[in-house]
C-alpha cells in the first residue's frame, strides 16, 4: 500500500495511516492513492464490497468490519414516464442506505488504528451506518443530531446502542458541537474523513462489473453533501485510469429545489450560502455542503450537470415508484424524479440510496 493523506489547504502529507481527519492547518485531508486494479478483473471475492479490498488505501492487514455491504442487486425497470432505467439498489444495504459504504471502509481502518470511540454528526442516514458498523466492531459512538431529525432515524441510531445527543437549532449547529467533542474523541465525519469516500467509490466499481466491466453512459443520484457523486467520480475516475472502463459517464445530480444551493452555485446565479427550506427529502437538506467547492469543481471537470426537481415532482414520483414496488425514501424519489426530466438514452443508472422503512412522514 503506497500512498499519502494530503492537506487540500496546504498542501501537507501525512501517512495513510496518521489517525486525524484534518490538517493542522485545519484544511481537510484527501488521499493520494492509485488502487491495484487486476488488469484482468477482480478475483471472485467475497459478495460484498470487499471484493474490492485491493482497491482501497488500507493496510493489508485490516480486518474488515463488515455487516456484509456492497454487492448490491441492480435491476432493470420502466419509469413512470415510460423510460427504461437500471437501478442500483443500495436501498437495501445493511443498515438501509449507501451510507454503509462508506461507514464500512472509515471504521474497519479506524479499528485497525485500535481508535476506541468516535464521535460523528448527522441528521439520519450516516449516523445509522457509522452506529451500526461501531456496533459491530466495537468501537464506541456518539451521534450529534439536529433535534430536527426525523424520529426513525433516530431511534435507528440509538438501537444499535450509540450514544444520541440531540442538539437544538439547524443542522449546522450539531456540526459546531460535535468539532468541540472531536478536541478529545475522534471525529469520524462523514463529509470530513476522506475513508467515507473511498468506500461509497464501490458503488462505480460494482455498477461497472455489473455491466460487464463498462460505464453505463449516465449515471442520475440525489445530491446533498456528496458523499456518493464524489465517490462515483473517484472510482470511475480510477477504472478509467486503470483501463477497466473507457470512460467517465454522464454524472447528473439532483437536489430538492426547495434546498438547492449547489444548483445555484454551479448555474452561477447565487454565489451566497442558502438557507435550507423545508423539503420531503431529508437525506439532502444541506443548505450549508462541507464539501462544496470540491463538488462544483469535481462535477465541472467530469462535464456533469446539477440540476433540480420541485416538492411536487419528488413527492410524485415517490408515491409512483412505490406503487411500481420500488421502495425508497424520499431523497432518492429527487433522482427518480430528475431522471425522467432529462434526456436519456437506454443506458442509464440511478442510485437508489435509503430504503422506504425509514420514512418518516
Ligand atoms: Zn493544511
Amino acid at each position: 500500500m503506497t500512498g499519502r493523506l494530503f492537506c487540500r489547504r496546504c498542501g501537507e502529507g501525512f501517512p495513510l495511516t496518521a489517525p486525524r481527519w484534518c490538517c493542522d492547518c485545519g484544511g481537510l485531508l484527501d488521499i493520494d492513492f492509485v488502487p491495484a486494479i487486476p488488469k484482468s478483473g477482480f478475483p471472485a471475492g467475497p459478495q460484498s464490497l470487499w471484493r474490492y479490498f485491493a482497491a482501497l488505501p488500507l493496510d493489508p492487514d485490516t480486518v474488515p468490519v463488515t455487516l456484509g455491504e456492497g454487492m448490491t442487486p441492480m435491476e432493470e425497470w420502466i419509469s413512470p414516464a415510460g423510460k427504461h432505467v437500471r437501478v442500483k439498489m443500495d436501498h437495501i444495504q445493511p443498515t438501509g442506505s449507501f451510507k454503509d459504504r462508506g461507514a464500512a471502509v472509515m471504521i474497519s481502518r479506524l479499528r485497525s488504528l485500535n481508535i476506541p470511540a468516535v464521535v460523528e454528526d448527522s441528521s439520519g442516514n450516516a449516523g445509522a451506518a457509522v452506529a451500526a458498523y461501531c456496533a459491530r466492531g466495537g468501537l464506541a459512538c456518539t451521534i450529534y443530531v439536529p433535534a430536527s431529525a426525523p424520529v426513525a432515524k433516530i431511534s435507528q441510531i440509538r438501537a444499535s446502542g450509540a450514544r444520541v445527543v440531540s442538539v437544538d437549532g439547524p443542522r449546522e449547529a450539531a456540526a459546531v458541537a460535535v468539532r468541540k467533542a472531536a478536541a478529545t474523541v475522534y471525529y469520524a465525519g462523514h463529509c470530513v474523513d476522506p475513508f467515507f469516500i473511498q468506500g461509497t467509490k464501490t458503488v462505480a466499481y460494482e455498477v461497472a462489473e455489473q455491466l460487464g466491466w463498462r460505464s453505463p453512459q449516465t449515471m442520475v443520484a440525489p445530491l446533498g453533501n456528496g458523499t456518493l457523486v464524489l465517490g462515483i467520480i473517484r472510482g470511475f475516475d480510477e477504472l478509467v485510469s486503470a483501463g477497466m472502463v473507457g470512460k467517465m459517464p454522464r454524472i447528473v445530480a439532483f437536489q430538492s429545489r426547495a434546498c438547492n444551493p449547489l444548483v445555484r452555485a454551479f448555474s452561477q446565479q447565487d454565489t451566497d450560502l442558502f438557507v435550507a427550506e423545508t423539503t420531503i427529502a431529508d437525506g439532502i437538506a444541506v443548505s450549508r455542503p462541507v464539501l462544496g467547492d470540491r463538488i462544483l469543481s469535481e462535477i465541472r471537470r467530469v462535464g456533469g450537470e446539477i440540476r433540480d426537481v420541485s416538492e411536487e415532482a419528488i413527492h410524485a414520483a415517490w408515491k409512483h415508484w412505490a406503487a411500481l414496488g420500488l421502495s425508497v425514501e424520499p431523497t432518492t424519489a429527487v433522482a427518480l424524479a430528475g431522471f425522467d426530466q432529462i434526456k436519456t438514452g437506454d443506458d442509464t443508472v440511478v442510485v437508489a440510496t435509503g430504503h422506504g422503512l425509514k420514512r418518516s412522514r
